[in-house]
């Protein structure tokens, strides 16, 4: 069966402020069960998510502000955790059984991160969240969305964002004239610091040769779509959903 990791955005999971939006997150969670527990006859998917946090807090943003960096990351961490009950909590609802690891231990509220019991989890149908990130400083949920699916054995990543519906040469939100790309490399990504992910992610993902689909969760359904088609997913028109980003 194809398996596949769904990185969400913490802005996401705060509908673009501080704290959770539970409208959104609930409707993430319905279109995540679509895709695992399909009511129309498509063929299952297995998934595994993992979040950010930055809808609670960044660590870079902290520190700014005069707390110790160190200590802002792990703040950051524990914000994926919340994001990682919020969407726990709202799978369950839709009867989607659902397992959260953390890569920092919380035995009361998350099970461990044990890579080989995620994968059976999977199989069995069950939908797992990966929170509290790498567990170290430094590192972006984003970079941890690449090493998750690679260690989970998932054919792609597909990267919800929010406010945004792929990858562009420049802002669209400033610039009418923002080219978006239907697909590109990490190679061009990175020389051209386009704004897709921070360069360890890009980075880790050209090594190891896994696809990436950059998509906008502000329209319904796409969540969906996304765990669906994985690299090759699709509009309802027939266009690319996003940008695929490959090596
Ligand atoms: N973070 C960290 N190590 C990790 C993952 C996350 O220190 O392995 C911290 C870091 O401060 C980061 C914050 O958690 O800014 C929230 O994660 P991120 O910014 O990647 O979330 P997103 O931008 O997707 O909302």
């Amino acid at each position: 069966m194809r398996r596949v990791l769904l990185k969400l955005s913490g802005e996401s999971f705060g509908g673009g402020s501080v704290g959770i939006d539970t409208d959104v997150v609930k409707r993430i969670a319905q279109e995540i069960k679509e895709a695992v527990r399909p009511t129309d006859g498509s063929s299952p998917v297995q998934v595994c998510v993992v979040n950010g946090g930055g809808n609670f807090f960044r660590g870079e943003e902290l520190s700014k502000a005069g707390l110790d960096r160190n200590r802002g990351d792990y703040m950051g961490m524990l914000g994926t955790v919340m994001n990682s009950l919020a969407l726990q909590e709202f799978l369950e609802q839709e009867g989607v059984v659902t397992r959260v690891q953390t890569a920092i231990s919380m035995g009361q509220i998350a099970e461990n991160y044990i890579p080989l019991k995620a994968i059976r989890d999977m199989e069995k149908g069950r939908v797992v969240v990966f929170g509290a990130g790498a567990g170290m400083p430094y590192f972006s949920t984003d970079t941890v969305a690449i090493q998750r699916a690679l260690e989970m054995n998932c054919e792609c990543v597909l990267m919800g964002k929010n406010g945004v519906d792929a990858v562009y040469d420049s802002d669209p939100a400033t610039n009418p004239q923002a080219k978006k790309f239907e697909e590109l490399t990490y190679t061009k990504a990175l020389v051209d610091n386009l704004k897709v992910m921070d360069a360890a992610a890009l980075s880790l993902a050209r090594t190891n040769d896994i696809s990436m689909r950059v998509f906008g969760l502000d329209v319904v359904g796409n969540v969906t779509k996304a765990l669906r088609g994985g690299s090759v997913a699709v509009e309802e028109n027939g266009d690319p959903l996003g940008t695929l980003v490959h090596v």
